[in-house]
């Protein structure tokens, strides 16, 4: 091979050595020298010398035409295709030094070039195929993805090795890897994060990933994808790492509620203070210099200012307590602290100092504050309310009239009120450490001996259950018994164990005297009742016979003389006749109103529609002489006795129908109510009324305020009406005004429901 030097000259010719490009020189002679590149080439062609060999033959043609231009003094450019790479070349065909130069420019493969850049940069590159298998990986990959070339070639997307995640920690699914998304949609998809587990190193690392697909034309079907990634570990961690700090930062700003600012030495104070703007909404134009003073409560000025300019003149430390306006106008109690900053001489360079938020401490502060008051409060309460009640128990104890006995779990008495030492004949201190049982409860009223364990007040203390005992008896210090009722309550301790128990004794010898003689009262009055009853009925059964007998002869009489003797005598005779039809009628009634319950009467269900209608045909004669109306609206049934309750019916009636005024005709009106086990049966008539001071004795035996010639009747009626009710367990009375009319009211057992 020839030196090229020789033919272009000595500069030229090292020159075109040192060229990386291939090159050529056709010599005059019609001899070819080519340079170091150029031969390089040839070598591997295994070539020789033959330049043409470098290029295909339609390349070569077009080469000897532009030689031949060179030869005619002309350049020219021709695109050439190279052997063995087949990337196209430009070769630059030019005369020099008689002869024609050949320059070879490779234009080297774009994805190659772009690989190297990729690989320069440290980012990583796929090419997929649409089933999303890995074709081709770029020298960087291996690295970034930490599998090699060969282990990457062929697999699919994601490795489940990488264990990929999304930031937050969700796990990233093969079928959303953006290379995948690419090929699905046919579009490209941009900067994903994605963390992977690295396996040689072991650590996590953080890619950001953006998928191109490749379409095929006119279609938006993807026949490939490149995948193009970044290791943006370092500033993942660093932005984490830096937003971390930050929140700590803020958080540790705002739990503090500092603020911190400088001064100048000579006490001004200087923008920018970010912390104050921000705590106080103050503009450096309104705090600069000594404005800051008017974000400090008015009353708190005078105080501030003066610490202030005392550190600032002392050199000293800065230390006062203010309130400061907040931003949103509420003013927060701070402490201001300030220190000085000095040079290397000693001076003073600046002020370093800081707000402290004291609303919190003061908070807490006045909480324990409120805290120990109420606690203060609430004792001294409890110890009036325990005064009050010892008091008050010490009170009770003396001044109750009942003995009261306190025992402790043994049946010692631990104290006893005057009331029972009163009762029972001993002093309170002989009580006081006796069993109470041996020195008062010793025997039973008979002269038994109490058992221990028989005695209510023993077993309380026993089962801690309250015992009430109606009729007992304690022993009096002389020797007799006293009659008690009591009531054993068991005590407690503030633990809650039983401790005891009090006894309230009452003396009941009066209560026992009161009731003996009401007994022997009643006795009497029943007794007397009975005789009573029987006198009745005897004097009236027995009365009815000579009564028959002086009837029968006044008649016989009055039937043979009547008008034989003189006017007088007729006149007494019918007087005679009168006074034994009276009598007749009284007795009848007397021994009626004896008879009433006298005999065991059957008691049955009885509507009082029934008893009404019985009434009405028993005052018939009344009614159709034009003597007044009767109506009734009685839907209930009551329990009795039938004949006596149309009696009692008949009797009110009547009397309704009797007692009219003058003015009006007589209406009488029956009605009946419901009162729980009762009806309440009504008789209300518009007649001459009654007054008020005669209401209760209407009902005794015969009463009556009238005259037997303005109104016949015997007095009888309402008697019997009250023992009818009576005897059915029901009442009577009445409402009633003189000219008002007057209102019977009964009430009888209603009868159970069918
Ligand atoms: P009497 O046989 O006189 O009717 P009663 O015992 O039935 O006896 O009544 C007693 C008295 O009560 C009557 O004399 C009368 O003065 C008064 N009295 C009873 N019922 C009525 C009534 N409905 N209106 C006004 N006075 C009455």
């Amino acid at each position: 091979m020839n030196d090229l030097p020789a033919a272009a000259g000595a500069d030229a010719g090292a020159l075109l050595a040192a060229l990386p490009d291939p090159v050529a020189w056709l010599g005059p002679d019609g001899a070819w020298t080519v340079n170091a590149a150029a031969a390089a080439r040839l070598d591997r062609l295994d070539a020789g010398q033959d330049w043409q060999a470098l290029f295909s033959d339609d390349s070569v043609a077009r080469l000897r035409r532009a030689v031949q231009d060179a030869q005619a003094g002309q350049t020219t450019r021709v695109t050439v295709k190279i052997v063995d790479t087949a990337a196209p070349g430009l070769v630059t065909v030019a005369p020099s030094g008689g002869g024609v130069l050949l320059h070879l420019h490779v234009a080297r493969d774009p994805l190659e070039v772009a690989l190297e850049l990729m690989d320069g940069l440290h980012l990583g590159l796929t090419v997929q195929s649409p089933d999303s298998r890995i074709l081709m990986v770029n020298g960087a990959a291996p690295d970034i993805l930490g599998l090699s070339a060969g282990q990457l070639t062929g697999r699919d997307s994601l490795d489940p090795r990488w264990q990929a995640i999304h930031p937050d920690g969700r796990p990233f699914p093969g079928d959303t890897h953006p290379s995948r998304v690419a090929l699905r949609t046919g579009q490209v998809v941009r900067d994903v994060p994605m963390g992977i587990f690295h396996p040689p190193s072991e650590t996590w690392r953080w890619l950001q990933v953006t998928a191109i697909p490749r379409l095929v034309a006119g279609t938006n079907e993807a026949k490939q994808v490149t995948t193009v990634f970044a290791d943006v570990t370092d500033r993942y961690v660093l932005q984490r790492e830096m937003q971390r700090s930050e929140q700590r930062f803020r958080s540790l700003v705002e739990a503090t509620s500092q603020i911190v600012w400088d001064a100048h030495p000579d006490g001004h104070f200087p923008p920018p203070q970010p912390g104050w703007e921000a705590f106080t909404g103050q503009t450096p134009g309104e705090y600069g210099g000594a404005g800051w003073l008017d974000a400090v409560h008015p009353d708190d000025r005078p105080s501030t200012l003066r610490d202030w300019r005392r550190a600032v003149q002392t050199e000293q430390h800065y230390l006062t307590e203010h309130r400061l306006r907040r931003a949103d106008g509420t003013y927060v109690p701070m402490q201001a602290r300030a220190v000085a900053v000095r040079d290397e001489n000693g001076a003073i360079r600046e002020w370093v100092g800081i707000h402290t938020d004291m609303s919190a401490v003061r908070d807490a502060q006045q909480a324990l504050i409120d805290l120990n008051a109420d606690l203060e409060r609430r004792v001294q309460e409890r110890t009036l309310a325990l005064a009050d009640l010892t008091r008050f128990s010490t009170l009770l104890l003396t001044a109750a009239g009942e003995g009261i006995f306190g025992l402790n779990p043994d049946g010692v008495t631990t104290f006893a009120n005057p009331a029972a030492a009163r009762m029972l004949g001993y002093s309170v201190e002989r009580m006081i450490g006796a069993s109470q049982h041996d020195l008062v409860h010793h025997h039973h009223a008979d002269g038994r001996p109490y058992e221990l364990r028989e005695c209510p007040i023993h077993q309380t203390l026993q089962d801690g259950q309250t015992r009430r005992v109606e009729q007992d008896v304690m022993w009096h210090a002389q020797g007799h018994a006293v009659p008690v009722a009591y009531v054993v309550t068991p005590t407690h301790d503030e633990n809650g164990q039983p401790s005891g128990a009090v006894v309230m004794v009452q003396d009941i010898t009066e209560r026992e005297r009161a009731q003996e003689q009401l007994r022997e009262l009643i006795e009497n009055l029943e007794r007397s009742n009975q005789d009573l009853e029987q006198f009745a009925y005897v004097a009236s059964h027995d009365l009815q016979e000579p009564l028959r007998t002086i009837g029968s002869y006044t008649e016989l009489l009055a039937r043979r003389y009547q008008g034989q003797l003189d006017p007088r005598a007729d006149q007494y005779l019918h007087y005679m006749q009168d006074a034994v039809m009276r009598m007749r009628s009284l007795i009848q009634d007397l021994l009626g109103f004896a008879r009433v319950g006298r005999h065991d009467t059957l008691l049955e269900r009885v509507p009082l529609d029934d008893l009404l209608r019985a009434a009405a045909q028993n005052v018939r004669g009344t009614l159709d002489d034009g003597g007044g109306t009767l109506d009734w609206r009685t839907p209930h049934a009551v329990l009795g006795q039938p004949s006596l309750l149309i009696q009692l019916i008949t009797n009110l009636i009547s009397n309704g129908l009797k007692f009219r005024a003058q003015d009006r005709p007589a209406h009488v009106q029956v009605t009946s109510h419901l009162e729980g086990e009762f009806v309440r049966v009504t008789v209300q008539d518009n007649g001459i009324g009654i007054a008020p001071e005669y209401h209760a004795r209407v009902f005794d035996i015969f009463q009556r305020l009238h005259r037997r010639e303005q109104y016949a009747g015997n007095g009888m009626g309402l008697a019997i009406c009250r023992k009818i009710v009576e005897f059915h367990g029901g009442r009577i009375w009445l409402e009633s005004a003189p000219a008002q009319g007057s209102t019977f009211h009964l009430t009888l057992p209603v009868a159970p429901s069918q």
